[in-house]
């Protein structure tokens, strides 16, 4: 959710309760809601949440989004009224081939990116409809964004993530520094998002397809060295998706 005065903008409402009541616990109105992909985790709150008043629903052009008002491709501009922040869309089909994320970047804050499941934490979604070439380019395209851009992915999947990405780079500091700094956070019951993009360049072996590292144990664990980034990656997928 994303809050400025009294209005709400929630991202990918899976469920609508939790949104009403947190709405109706701050005082605040509804006044849109963002959507990445179809799945009925991101999408199963929008008609309760719609339900005797007209917001807005912006969602991905390519795909059957449930309420959606606004039909959004690749590069278009969102303006939610009541929000002072200007989203620019991204196509990053992958894990569902219309998914798309939202990028801002406000005046007075570092860049924030909205990117569902495709990219998570130490991590990156499943393929369940595009290719690894879709996938890698989808990644490839959210890694060239500034490095202090805040990454709110829609799941947690982070500490099981870190878990996977130490077996594929042993040998990576900065992965055990990060994954100890998030065991402390869950202990305190705090999340470990939003994160950065500069942190997944350092810690995420689906952006770290090309270090020697990744490579070699891709070559151990698959009996042959991947031919090129995209092999790479569609390696990598699988060996995760093994686990
Ligand atoms: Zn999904």
């Amino acid at each position: 959710m994303i809050v400025d005065g009294r209005s709400a903008l929630v991202v990918d409402p899976g469920d609508a309760a939790p949104v009403s009541a947190a709405c109706a616990a701050q005082g605040l109105d509804l006044c849109g809601i963002l959507v990445t992909h179809h799945h009925h985790d991101h999408v199963g709150g929008i008609a309760g949440l719609c339900a005797g008043r007209a917001i807005p629903v912006w969602g991905p052009a390519r795909e059957d989004i449930p309420g959606r008002t606004v039909a959004l491709d690749d590069g278009a501009r969102v303006q939610v009224p009541g929000i002072a922040l200007a989203f620019t869309v991204l196509a990053v089909p992958g894990h569902t081939l219309g998914h798309i994320a939202y990028y801002a970047e406000p005046a007075d804050a570092d860049p924030l990116l909205l990117c569902g499941d495709t990219l998570f934490s130490a991590g990156c979604g499943r393929l369940f409809e595009g290719t690894p070439q879709h996938m890698h380019a989808s990644l490839q395209r959210l890694a060239a964004l500034p490095e202090a851009t805040r990454v709110y992915c829609a799941h947690e999947y982070t500490l099981s993530n870190l878990q996977f990405a130490a077996r594929v780079e042993p040998g990576n500091a900065a992965l055990r520094r990060h994954a100890a700094w998030c065991a402390q956070r869950m202990d305190a019951q705090q999340p470990t998002l939003p994160s950065t993009i500069g942190t997944e360049l350092r810690i995420n072996p689906f952006l770290r397809v090309d270090a020697q590292e990744v490579r070699a144990s891709l070559s151990g664990h698959c009996g042959r060295a991947p031919r090129d980034a995209v092999d790479a990656f569609a390696l990598l997928r699988r060996w995760k998706d093994d686990v």
